[in-house]
């Protein structure tokens, strides 16, 4: 299994380094890339019983061989008849010049193809064609892969097969105990049928072996990666009644969702264990109330509590809002960032070590080597700050072992939380403050441009407003700035009275904190962004939302975006500008327009884009997946769940002979970055 692929036949040094492209270094990765699809050629055919459109096989003698036509200069037509018994039909080929002398009259072929009718003549075009007797990827089932560049299928067939009598008796990693239990098929059965099924229904318990196969190994792998320091004690806060007096100075009574999930935080924070808990909400859900009466209730059990926003922007936005919040409480918050002065950075240093500061809100810089704190007892993050076993101890190596809160504006399906955040606890705030009104969203092509900014216009002119959202998927894309950077000259000709901003990832952080700061305070009408305004700003006068390019977000995310208007009282409108007219551009496009639900949202993008696109791998740190499909798949997921839940149970560790290899591939996994960072 780890031999060297280019000693299999055919593969050679030039194509070896093709394979890489994809990965694919050894027998064993050849043998664990798997097909797309599958093309069943397994039917064969009498020509006279062909009927036109069917794709077929034919077994065939050549009648008379190959002629050229040169049609245009640039049109070769080539031209074959071949016979059965029943029948004649012509073959043609198009530009292909190595067809000619390749065959002889009476030489018989299998071909593959397509059945089309030309001047009352059976035709087949470009066919699949085989010598009789050696017929290797006719007549049968067969695998189409993912192709790259200088691979055909016909050499990746060709070198699966070998591939697999190379391979020869496979070692099976999953002990028959499991497999009987949940009813999965054998690897060496499954390997074969996955890529030269004998039928669909071989395939398709084929396949299920390698999907179990791949959640299970993930959860074990997570598993193994889990937090040690899980069962640790905790810090006990005595008094959580407490937070009954911050929640009745609120301006508003908390939903009976926040009213739940704020229990289970309490509940958490007095037990004598270490919380570690995941609260996941829609956008405007009123995540940051509940986090604020978290750390309310830190700082009045007498410790300090801390608050992590991805970027410098939200962290000065949310010491803002918790300052608000406990103005009357006497409670003391400081805002670090990265980019503050040196000066100023030492002073809040400085109430961060005396306890003077009692809540601390900055980006990432608040939990590295010089902040330290006095008596740090709860940790509220983003879901992007997830902490690994290597950052919690660093933590924890600030004094106190804290509790930690993450935030996660990302609804997904409850299967899918499991496996991502395996290792918390998950509280869902699944219901919106009273009184929303949905933002109205339409979905529009580039001929309705005039009237889109005539409403923009018409907006602006009463007082609002907006936002205009340009993708930028790698903030190194040029050409996507020089878009931004038109789009806000066009829209500042527009509106020539109106002040139009630009905001983008790569300005520095005190320009675009300038810039939004000139957008809160309403002097800019119309910002201009990439998606660094996606996470959490809060200008409840911004009542419109314009995106361009949408097809190339994800809906989650133009659902994030989209929760960044309609925060005041005004009916507030999302407008997205999708190019192209495939079916699932107008689904996705549909699906926002139809609803305001995040969780129903996410579970759509689920489905019309897979897990891969869906998480964005970077972000979430899950591997990409190479067979399972964690929406169509989530019946295995199930079962799988079960099967590392038992597995865990009677061997944690993973040491014991059978599971040797479920652990080597976990291992793999692991070393291949499946970092929950
Ligand atoms: P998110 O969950 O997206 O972080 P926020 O915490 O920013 O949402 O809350 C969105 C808005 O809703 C804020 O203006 C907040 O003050 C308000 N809000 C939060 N909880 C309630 C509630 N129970 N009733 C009314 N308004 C609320
Ligand atoms: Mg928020």
């Amino acid at each position: 299994m780890s031999k060297d692929i280019r000693y299999i036949k055919g593969v050679g040094e030039k194509r070896a380094e093709l394979f890489e492209k994809k990965g694919i270094r050894t027998v064993e990765d050849l043998l664990y890339y798997f097909p797309r699809s599958h093309e069943d050629r397994s039917e064969m055919k009498e020509i006279a019983d062909c009927a036109e459109g069917e794709t077929v096989c034919v077994s065939v003698t050549v009648f008379s061989p190959v002629s050229d036509v040169r049609v245009r200069r640039n049109l070769l037509v080539s031209t074959m008849i071949v016979s059965d018994q029943t029948g004649a039909l012509n073959v043609v080929w198009y530009n292909n010049k190595y067809v000619k002398g390749q065959f002889f009259t009476g030489d018989e072929y299998i071909l593959y193809g397509r059945i089309t009718r030309s001047r009352g003549k059976k035709e087949m075009v470009n066919p699949v064609f085989e010598k009789k007797g050696s017929e290797r990827f006719t007549g049968k089932i067969v695998p189409l892969y993912p192709l790259t560049e200088g691979l055909t299928q016909k050499i990746l067939q060709s070198a699966m097969e070998l591939a697999l009598k190379e391979a020869g008796r496979l070692d099976e990693y999953i002990p028959a105990e499991i497999r009987d239990r949940y009813k999965i098929a054998e690897l060496n059965y499954a390997m074969k049928n996955i890529h030269f099924p004998d039928d669909f229904e071989s395939y398709n318990i084929a396949r299920e072996r390698f999907v179990f196969e791949e959640l299970l190994i993930l959860q074990l792998a997570l598993s193994q990666h889990r937090d040690e320091n899980m069962n640790q004690s905790g810090i006990v806060f005595s008094d959580v009644k407490c937070v009954r007096t911050f929640t009745d100075t609120l301006p508003f009574p908390l939903t009976n969702a926040q009213k739940r999930v704020l229990n289970e935080i309490m509940r958490d924070c007095k037990s004598g264990g270490v919380m570690n808990r995941l609260v996941q909400g829609d956008v405007g859900s009123g995540k940051t109330a509940v986090a604020a009466a978290a750390i309310y209730a830190a700082v009045k059990n007498g410790h300090q509590a801390a608050m992590m926003a991805p970027t410098e922007i939200l962290a000065a936005q949310h010491a803002e809002t918790l300052a608000g919040f406990f103005k009357d409480a006497g409670i003391k918050v400081a805002l670090l960032n990265g980019s503050m002065k040196a000066k100023d950075k030492k002073l809040v240093y400085d109430m961060m070590l005396t306890g003077e500061a009692d809540v601390v809100v900055g980006t990432h810089a608040i939990i590295q080597d010089k902040a330290e704190f006095n008596d740090l007892a709860l940790v509220v993050a983003d879901e992007q700050h997830r902490f690994g076993v290597e950052q919690r101890a660093k933590l924890a190596a600030k004094g106190s072992n804290p509790h930690m809160l993450i935030m996660s504006a990302t609804p997904i399906p409850r299967t899918l939380a499991l496996i991502l955040y395996g290792d918390l606890d998950i509280s869902v705030i699944d219901e919106l403050p009273p009184g929303r009104k949905p933002v109205k969203t339409y979905a529009v092509g580039e001929s309705m441009r005039k009237r889109v900014f005539a409403f923009l216009g018409k907006n602006v002119n009463a007082g609002m407003q907006a936002y205009v959202v340009c993708p930028l998927v790698e903030e190194t894309e040029k050409s996507d700035l020089q878009n931004a950077e038109e789009l806000c000259r066009k829209l500042q000709n527009a509106f020539p009275s109106f002040k139009v901003g630009l905001m983008h990832g790569r300005m520095k952080p005190k320009m675009k904190e300038e810039i939004m700061n000139e957008f809160v305070s309403g002097e800019i009408k119309i910002l201009v962004s990439t998606t660094v305004i996606e996470v959490g700003v809060n200008v409840p006068n911004a009542n419109m939302m314009i995106i361009e390019n949408a097809e190339r977000f994800g809906l989650s995310q133009l659902h994030q975006l989209r929760g960044r208007v309609g925060r005041g009282g005004e009916q507030a409108y999302c407008i997205l500008i999708a190019h192209g007219n495939n079916e699932v551009t107008k689904k996705r496009m549909e699906t926002m327009t139809i609803s305001n639900d995040g969780f129903y949202i996410s579970e759509q993008d689920l489905k019309l884009r897979g897990p891969g696109d869906f998480f964005g791998t970077r972000q979430h740190g899950l591997p990409e997946m190479k067979i399972a499909n964690l929406f169509e798949d989530r019946d295995i997921l199930a079962i799988s769940q079960q099967a590392a839940k038992s597995i865990l149970e009677e061997d944690p560790l993973l040491v014991s002979e059978k599971y040797k290899g479920l652990r080597r591939r976990a291992e793999k996994i692991i070393a291949g970055g499946i970092v929950m960072n």
